[in-house]
């Protein structure tokens, strides 16, 4: 059974892996990761779901240290702690281009990126520290208005 953490987002999808599935890799989060998950989805994902009003699917949330490795994330990445989700904009750039845009412009975050892998597929990551927890950096890299 799915857990809904906010109107459109459960916890499970937050976590879910196809390369966890299919490597053996646990990738349960614990308590704690999955606070900060929630505290991304309530104040990132879930008002950008609401202002693009159509689903925001994401491609990688929560990864334990296993699961980083295995997919070439870096050594010290927020997804680790349960801070940060890659959207996948399936291709679509001017929708990509548009939720980049929201984020920055509206929403609370540590760091947005505009990524792109070797073979040409585009993702936004973003990352969402709680304030209790922690500063937001605002930093923006690879900022698509600069190109
Ligand atoms: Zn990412």
């Amino acid at each position: 059974m799915e857990t809904n953490i906010t109107m459109h987002f459960t916890i499970e999808e937050l976590y879910a892996s196809k390369t966890a599935n299919d490597k053996g890799i646990n990738n349960k989060p614990s308590v704690r990761e999955m606070v900060n998950l929630v505290y991304l989805a309530a104040y990132v994902l879930e008002p950008l779901r609401k202002a693009m009003g159509k689903p925001i699917i994401i491609s990688s949330g929560f990864r334990c240290e296993r699961l980083n490795k295995a997919v070439g994330g870096v050594s010290n990445s927020q997804h680790m702690k349960g801070q940060a989700a890659d959207i996948d904009i399936q291709g679509d750039m001017a929708f990509g281009k548009k939720i980049f845009e929201y984020i920055r412009n509206h929403l609370p975050f540590d760091q947005l990126i505009w990524e792109h892998s070797k073979s040409g597929t585009y993702w936004v990551h973003v990352s969402f520290v709680y304030p209790d927890f922690g500063k937001n950096r605002k930093k923006v890299i690879n900022d698509l208005l600069k190109k």
